[in-house]
C-alpha cells in the first residue's frame, strides 16, 4: 500500500512523511478515523514508506524488495494483530496454531476499507466473540524482541486495539512504553475512546478524517468502479466512507445485471412487445446509463465465458449475480453464442458513443440477440 493509492488526504500524508524525514515520528501511533476511512491503509502506507529502500519526498518507491513484500503483506519485519475468536488462539504452544495470516492478507488486499463485521463474515466468525487475547499480546512481545530480519524497522500493526482484552493491554504496556530500538507500533482504531487510558497516553494520535465527496467520486471513476454519472450519485450518499461507496457501487452494478438479465430473457423468449417497450425505456434513459448497461452486458458475457471454461477463480461476480451467470452461461449460452453477442454489444457500444439513435441501436441489438440466443446450431 502506497500513499498514492489512498485517495486525497494530502494533509495527513504530508504530515507523516515530514515527521519521518525529520526523525520526529513517535514509536507508537494511533490511526483513528470513522468506519470506511483510510485509517488502516494509511498505517500500511506508512509501514511501506519507513522501510522503503528508495523513498521520495512523497511516497515509497513501490518497486524495491521491501515495497514488493509490503504490497503482498509478507514483509518479515511487519507483524499483524487483529481480533479473532478465542478458540482460535490456543494457550498450548505445542498445538499447531491455525493459519489466520493468509485470510488476513486476502481480506486486507481485497477490502482495505472493510470493517470488523466484514472481517468476521470473511472468516465465518459471525456470532462469535472476537478479541485480542493475552496470548496474542505475548506473541506481540515475542515477535518484537527478535532482531529485524532486513535491517529496517520492526513494525507491529494492531487492528482494532479496542478489542484487546484488559490483560492483553496490560501485558504490552511495558514494551509500548520502552520499545526496542527501531520499533513501530501502529494501532488502527474506529473508537479510540474505548481504549484504556494507559494505552492512549502512550500513543501519538493521527486523525484520518472521513473522505470528502470529491475524493470518493474521483477514486470511483479513476479505478473504473463506476461511471462518472454513477460516481456523482454515490459519493454524497457514501457519507465519507469508502466502504459504503464500494457497496453502493456494487448495488448499482447489480441493478444493471438485473436489467441485462431481463433483457436477455425477453430476447430469448422473443416477446416482441416487451422488447419494444424496453427499447423505449432504454432510449429515454441518459447516455451514461445506456453505456453502463452495455458494459454490464459485456462483463456478464466475459464472466460466462470464464464459467464455461471452469475458470471460476478468475471470476469477479458478486454473490447476488452468480446464480444468474451460472444458469445463463451453462444452460443458454455456448462459446460461439458468447462471441457473437460480445461482438454485437461491442458494435452497439461503438455506435452509441458516436451518437447514433439509442432506440434504433437497442431495437437492432435486441433482434440480433434473439437470433443468436434462439439459434440451435450455434
Ligand atoms: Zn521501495
Amino acid at each position: 500500500m502506497l500513499f498514492s493509492s489512498i485517495p486525497g488526504l494530502r494533509e495527513t500524508k504530508e504530515k507523516l512523511v515530514t515527521a519521518i524525514r525529520n526523525n520526529h515520528l513517535a514509536h507508537a501511533l494511533l490511526f483513528h478515523g470513522p468506519e470506511g476511512s483510510a485509517n488502516l491503509t494509511m498505517a500500511l502506507a506508512l509501514a511501506t514508506y519507513v522501510n522503503c529502500q528508495n523513498p521520495t519526498d512523497e511516497d515509497a518507491c513501490g518497486a524495491c524488495d521491501s515495497c514488493l513484500k509490503m504490497a503482498k503483506l509478507i514483509h518479515p519485519d511487519v507483524g499483524y494483530t487483529f481480533p479473532v475468536p478465542g478458540v482460535l488462539i490456543s494457550d498450548d504452544e505445542t498445538k499447531k496454531s491455525v493459519d489466520i495470516l493468509s485470510p488476513w492478507r486476502t481480506f486486507v488486499l481485497n477490502q482495505p476499507y472493510g470493517n470488523l463485521p466484514d472481517w468476521n463474515y470473511h472468516n465465518g466468525f459471525e456470532g462469535k466473540q472476537v478479541s485480542i487475547s493475552k496470548n496474542a499480546a505475548r506473541q506481540i512481545i515475542k515477535t518484537l524482541s527478535l532482531k529485524s530480519f532486513e535491517g529496517g524497522y520492526k513494525i507491529m500493526l494492531i487492528w482494532f486495539p479496542e478489542f484487546m482484552h484488559v490483560s492483553a493491554a496490560n501485558a504490552i504496556l511495558k514494551i509500548l512504553e520502552e520499545p526496542p530500538e527501531r520499533t513501530l507500533f501502529l494501532m488502527v482504531s474506529n473508537q479510540p475512546d474505548k481504549l484504556l487510558t494507559t494505552i492512549l497516553s502512550r500513543t501519538q494520535k493521527v486523525l484520518v478524517r472521513a473522505f470528502r465527496d470529491e475524493e470518493i467520486k474521483e477514486h470511483l471513476i479513476k479505478t473504473g468502479i463506476s461511471t462518472s454519472e454513477a460516481a456523482s450519485q454515490i459519493a454524497p450518499l457514501a457519507d465519507g466512507s469508502m466502504r459504503e461507496a464500494y457497496q453502493l457501487a456494487d448495488q448499482v452494478e447489480d441493478e444493471n445485471t438485473g436489467k441485462f438479465r431481463d433483457w436477455m430473457r425477453i430476447c430469448f423468449t422473443l416477446e416482441i412487445n416487451a422488447m419494444l417497450a424496453m427499447s423505449e425505456e432504454f432510449a429515454s434513459s441518459d447516455k451514461e446509463a445506456q453505456k453502463a448497461l452495455f458494459l454490464t452486458g459485456l462483463n456478464v458475457l466475459r464472466e460466462s465465458l470464464l464459467k464455461r471454461s471452469q475458470l471460476d477463480n478468475l471470476m469477479r461476480t458478486s454473490p447476488s449475480d452468480s446464480a444468474f451467470i451460472e444458469s445463463f452461461s451453462l444452460k443458454v449460452l455456448t462459446e460461439e453464442k458468447i462471441i457473437r453477442l460480445y461482438d454485437a454489444l461491442n458494435t452497439a457500444y461503438y455506435h452509441l458513443e458516436r451518437n447514433a439513435s439509442a432506440k434504433i441501436i437497442f431495437t437492432d441489438l435486441s433482434l440480433s440477440a434473439a437470433r443468436v440466443l434462439r439459434n440451435k446450431n450455434l
